[in-house]
């Protein structure tokens, strides 16, 4: 009969679950109305939690850890082994060249400070920069010039003014992020690897905030030279990678003298010693290197490569278009943008919220919602300043560990605090 029919389902909000396991998931905190409630991690843009993957990789590890290079015990040659392979995960996942180094740093700071070290001739960057693909280039003083140009408000005006300073004088690299650390906006990579290439110059890509988020070519955007860090890809703080060109990273000095990068060393007197200095990574890994994190590294690659980036992408741009639809409705609420014309943008929403300091925003969402994002200028202060915030703004990130439900937690606060 009629009556004994199943009832159809209720529609429901489509509800988006969390795409992998991360650690500390279901961590609780404090809540200053007293009690707790778990913590809703809305800074991977910040440092990414780790996978439990990439934990399950480390605690494997730990299990048979020893010095890797040169030692022949079991334990040793089970590390070394490890670390090698590291390095050929970390290739495979970014596509890099079978010949390009590839070498563990402490993280892209580091990375772009040794590759600052290895550039010789001008360089070019944006304005728009994160300060670790600044700074290091604006010290240089004894190996070339760098010039900075401004960003026009559009991607198309920027790659035409790039393109008229790239013809104006040669310059021996371009050193460019792929995704904004500040709005989360995507550059176009491959296009940008073209045109360093038309002018006779190399690319440097600042894949920091990218890495965890798109599939990146090497080989077929064209890029020379790679950064990123583990604490941004689900790995945890402490390491990071430069992949690139072997030549001028062979023709440098080393980055930090010492065991590992020497090959063969003489003591001509107390004060003086001739080194043959070694090739390839190990060249500028002096020192004994941080194993842990290359492994956590490589477990990430995998952990994401298994995932995949589409299905990461689906999630990311489900979430995104929550976040943007939610932060849309309160009043005073106002996304960061830098470009009038980015069509692609990671899961990143810097904004600043009428008639309160960043500060205050953070702490209102932390205290009363418990909820982590970050405030401030996001070590990019002439970005901040040239979007016209140069007290800065607030930014929440998400990435796989991230449901809807954390999203409308987030919108929530923000409307309590606009009431
Ligand atoms: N580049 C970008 C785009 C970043 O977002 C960051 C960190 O926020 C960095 C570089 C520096 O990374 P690290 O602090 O791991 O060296």
């Amino acid at each position: 009969s009629l009556a004994a029919a199943p009832l159809p389902a209720c529609p429901q909000p489509t509800p988006i679950p969390p795409l992998a396991e991360v650690v500390g998931a279901t961590a609780h905190v404090p809540l200053c109305s007293g009690g707790s409630v778990r913590y809703v991690n809305l800074d991977y843009a910040a440092s990414a939690p780790a996978l439990a993957a990439v934990a399950g990789a480390v605690q494997a590890a730990l299990g048979q850890y020893a010095s890797v290079h040169r030692g022949a015990g079991h334990h040793s040659q089970v590390t070394t082994v490890r670390y090698e392979s590291a390095r050929e995960s970390v290739r495979a996942f970014v596509r890099g060249r079978i010949d390009d180094a590839v070498v563990f740093t402490r993280g892209t700071t580091d990375a772009i400070n040794l590759a600052a070290r290895a550039t010789r001739g001008d360089v070019v960057v944006l304005d728009i920069e994160h300060h670790a693909n600044l700074l290091p280039w604006t010290a240089r003083e004894r190996t070339g010039g760098s010039r900075v140009v401004r960003a026009r408000s559009t991607i198309e005006g920027t790659l035409a003014a790039l393109e008229a300073e790239l013809a104006a004088a040669p310059a021996a690299l371009l050193a460019v992020t792929a995704a904004s650390n500040v709005t989360g906006e995507v550059l176009p990579i491959g296009r940008l690897a073209a045109l360093a290439h038309r002018h006779g110059a190399r690319i440097l890509v600042d894949a920091a905030q990218l890495v965890a988020h798109r599939p990146v070519s090497m080989v077929s955007h064209g890029i020379d030279y790679l950064v990123f860090s583990g604490h941004k890809l689900y790995a945890p703080f402490g390491a990071g990678v430069l992949i690139g060109r072997a030549d001028w990273l062979d023709a440098a000095d080393p980055y930090l003298a010492g065991g590992g990068a020497s090959a063969a060393v003489t003591l001509d007197d107390a004060a003086s010693a001739s080194v043959e200095w070694r090739s390839g990574a190990a060249r500028h890994e002096a020192g004994s290197p941080n194993v842990l994190g290359a492994i956590a590294i490589a477990a990430a690659c995998e952990a994401l490569a298994g995932i995949g980036f589409e299905t990461i992408g689906t999630h990311e741009a489900e979430l995104l278009g929550r976040l943007d639809a939610g932060l849309a409705g309160i009043a005073g609420v106002e996304l960061l943008r830098i470009f009038d014309d980015s069509t692609d943008r990671v899961g990143i929403a810097g904004f600043v919220v009428d008639g309160h300091a960043p500060r205050e925003v953070a702490e209102h969402l932390s205290d009363t919602a418990g909820i982590g994002v970050r405030d401030g200028k996001f070590c990019a202060h002439p970005l901040l300043q040239r979007l016209g915030f140069p007290d800065g703004a607030v930014r929440a990130s998400f990435g796989l560990g991230t449901g809807a439900d954390d999203i409308n937690r987030l919108v929530e606060a923000l409307h309590r605090l606009q009431a």
